[in-house]
């Protein structure tokens, strides 16, 4: 008997008593740190708004090319989310995604977030392009997703990036006005007054009205 093979009877010898580290999955599963990163998710406000406004800055901050997204403008006879366009189209590739992330971190509005849901094999290549209508929370359903566990809570004493109905953006209530169409009063002004400005501005439309006199 080769020195190797008792070695290697050593080996086994040695692990036979230890606790196995290998689970019985499917009937046996791991649980997941809480920023685990599986598929993504989409979500809602607790109004039903869809929190994306068709943005375009998760497509952008994708270093894999995998979002694609096409955005519409809301009317008021439908209104999808509270900023001025919403995405019609989106479409995350799973085949293409390293799931790095940086869509989350970039969005405005937290409303893409990467969650604990990785059971994504198929055998269909096509099946693994996640559309819209698998990727939205569905309606009666408003959360915030991982946001919470990646994003440190803001000191109430920090100033606020944007205006937001509880004045501090901790990305779990943004409202309207976070997304550029404002319902709610701004603590400062939202334009800046030139009166250099202002005063040629006057001149010029008093020589308009002259003129058309
Ligand atoms: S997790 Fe990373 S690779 Fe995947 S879609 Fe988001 S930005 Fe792209
Ligand atoms: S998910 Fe966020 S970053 Fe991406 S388009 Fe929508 S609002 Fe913009």
């Amino acid at each position: 008997m080769s020195f190797d093979i008792i070695k290697g009877l050593a080996t086994t010898l040695r692990n036979m008593g230890k606790k196995p580290t290998t689970i019985s999955y499917p009937e046996q599963e791991r649980e997941l740190p809480a920023r685990f990163r599986g598929r993504h998710v989409l979500h809602r406000y607790e109004n039903g708004l869809e929190r994306c406004v068709g943005c375009y800055l998760c497509a952008g901050a994708c270093p894999a090319d995998a979002i694609y997204i096409e955005a519409e403008e809301n009317t008021e006879e439908q209104r999808v989310s509270p900023g001025e366009r919403y995405a019609k189209v989106f479409d995350v590739n799973l085949l293409r995604c390293i799931f790095c992330g940086y869509c989350q971190a970039a969005c405005p509005t937290g409303a893409i977030t990467l969650e604990h849901d990785y059971k994504l094999a198929s055998y269909y290549p096509e099946d693994m392009v996640y559309h819209k209508e698998q990727l939205l929370e569905p309606r009666g359903q408003a959360t915030v997703g991982s946001n919470t566990v990646w994003t440190d809570p803001v000191p109430p004493e920090a100033a606020q990036p944007v205006p937001q109905e509880r004045h501090v953006f901790d990305g779990t209530q943004a409202s309207a006005a976070a997304v550029g169409l404002g319902d709610l009063p701004t603590e400062e002004p939202v334009l800046l007054v030139d009166e250099e400005q202002d005063e040629d501005r006057r001149k010029f439309e008093r020589g308009k009205e002259k003129k058309n006199v």
